[in-house]
């Protein structure tokens, strides 16, 4: 059984290149016991939690993830970023 960490905190706003909207939480997930509360930060891979729109976290915002982007996440992560990207109007990337 693998056991997943859950984080949910405010981060600095940035904006979402696809709907514009400002994202000022972050809820992370960790599947480190020795990070269990884990927090995005540059290089992680997220969903914008308007649109669904798969980002990667860049030094001054986010831009769209990329096929090498997705693939570098954990898939036990990645079959659940994509499905809160589904259920958030984001496109399939299965
Ligand atoms: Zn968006």
């Amino acid at each position: 059984m693998t056991e997943a960490f859950i984080f949910t905190t405010q981060v600095p706003p940035r904006t979402c290149p696809v709907c514009g909207r400002a994202l000022d939480g972050s809820t992370g997930v960790s599947l480190d016991p020795k990070d269990r509360q884990p927090v995005m930060g540059i290089g992680d891979v997220t969903c914008c939690a308007y649109c669904g729109t798969l980002l990667s976290v860049t030094t001054i915002g986010f831009r769209l993830a990329t096929d090498d982007d997705l693939a570098s996440i954990d898939p036990a992560l990645r079959t659940l970023l994509f499905a809160f990207s589904l259920q958030h109007g984001g496109r399939s990337r299965m």
